[in-house]
């Protein structure tokens, strides 16, 4: 059994995370500051003897003396525009200083340790579909700058401390992922439209709707990340994601009628630095970790859409 530091486990991936840690047989330890996480995703696991909730800030160091820890998912970021954009330095800290607290606490006890980075880091990509050797398109004085910029720079923490201290890494690049116990007012697409269906209010369409996302379900997500953290040797930087592009017009038209809702469509201004198109190239993925996703955008969002339903 591994002793396991997951920070950010009270949150929509997070949760799904520890869930499919114990379910492998792995003692979990959950580290969050609950800002954008919820203790409702994690209730149903605190009565499990293996599992284990800290409330701590990563931004603050953090000492687990008393245990031994094998591998640390790092997860603890805000996720959507609207809450990382709340507190902007306060993202950048939680990307350099917390990263660097987490580092600190893998070569402390020569755990194995996996960033939660994201496609945020190729900003508005002028390659398509996005492969791990693209460097990326960021406006480093952009509102996302906060979160794109401090996903960067938390790799490049990572890559130096493997080449300084010989830290086992991994990163991991996520795509656009989705499911149950997404934070429902973070403002994110998916949360929101399924909201707005459910309650009869109009569809926010963001600029034209012309703009295209590749939206991953959550348990996908969650097993190429466990992939990855368990290969013997491949480090990554490896995209993780769903490559089935879709607008976002198209996304709002499926899920009015998946919820048979008289909702209307009304467009709103595009945020600024909104990228134009995202979807992951996966064969990386594919080759060295033999991952692909399973669940189409229907199945995965009939089950977001139950989600929703039960909490409203
Ligand atoms: P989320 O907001 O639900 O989860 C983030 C969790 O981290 C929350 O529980 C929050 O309370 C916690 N947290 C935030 N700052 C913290 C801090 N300083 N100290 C301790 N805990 C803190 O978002 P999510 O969608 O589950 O995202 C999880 C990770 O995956 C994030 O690192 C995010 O950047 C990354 N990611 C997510 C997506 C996506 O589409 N969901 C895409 C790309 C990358
Ligand atoms: N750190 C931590 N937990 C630990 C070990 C370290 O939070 O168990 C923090 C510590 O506060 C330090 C940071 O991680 O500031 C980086 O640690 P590292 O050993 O890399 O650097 P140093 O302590 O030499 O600055
Ligand atoms: N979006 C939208 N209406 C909403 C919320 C989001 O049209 O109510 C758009 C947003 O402008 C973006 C896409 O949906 O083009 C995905 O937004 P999200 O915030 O979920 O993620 P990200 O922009 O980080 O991919």
């Amino acid at each position: 059994m591994k002793t396991v530091v997951v920070t950010g486990g009270a949150g929509f991936i997070g949760s799904f995370l520890c869930e499919k840690l114990l379910d492998e047989g792995e003692k979990v330890i959950c580290v969050d500051n609950l800002f954008t996480g919820q203790k409702r995703n994690i209730n149903h696991l605190l009565k499990n003897k293996n599992f284990k909730f800290i409330h701590h800030d990563i931004i603050d160091p953090l000492f687990l003396d008393d245990e031994v820890i094998d591998q640390i998912y790092n997860l603890a970021c805000p996720a959507s525009p609207v809450h990382y954009q709340k507190n902007a330095v306060r993202t950048t800290k939680a990307n350099t200083l917390g990263v660097i607290n987490m580092l600190g606490l893998a070569k402390r006890h020569q755990a194995r340790i996996m960033q939660f980075s994201t496609s945020e880091i190729y900003g508005d990509p002028l390659e398509h579909p996005q492969k791990e050797t693209y460097r990326g398109n960021v406006d480093c004085r952009s509102p996302r700058a906060c979160y794109e910029e401090g996903k960067r720079v938390a790799e490049t923490l990572f890559t130096d401390y493997h080449r300084q201290h010989s830290l086992e890494i991994k990163i991991v690049r996520i795509f656009n992922t989705y499911g149950p116990r997404m934070f429902k007012d973070d403002g994110r697409v998916v949360s929101n439209f399924v909201l707005q269906a459910l309650r009869g209010e109009p569809i926010t369409i963001y600029g034209d709707g012309l703009q295209t996302r590749s939206f991953c379900y959550v348990t996908d997500q969650v097993d190429g990340d466990y992939k990855l953290m368990n290969h013997p040797t491949f480090t990554g930087p490896v995209n993780i994601g769903n490559p089935n592009e879709i607008t976002i017009k198209e996304l709002a038209e499926k899920i009015i009628e998946m919820t048979d809702s008289k909702s209307k469509l009304i467009y709103k201004d595009l945020p600024e630095g909104d990228p134009t198109r995202r979807k992951p190239d996966i064969s990386l993925a594919k080759k060295m970790l033999n991952w692909e996703p399973t669940t189409d955008l229907e199945t995965g969002l009939q089950k977001t859409i139950d989600y929703f339903k039960s909490i409203l």
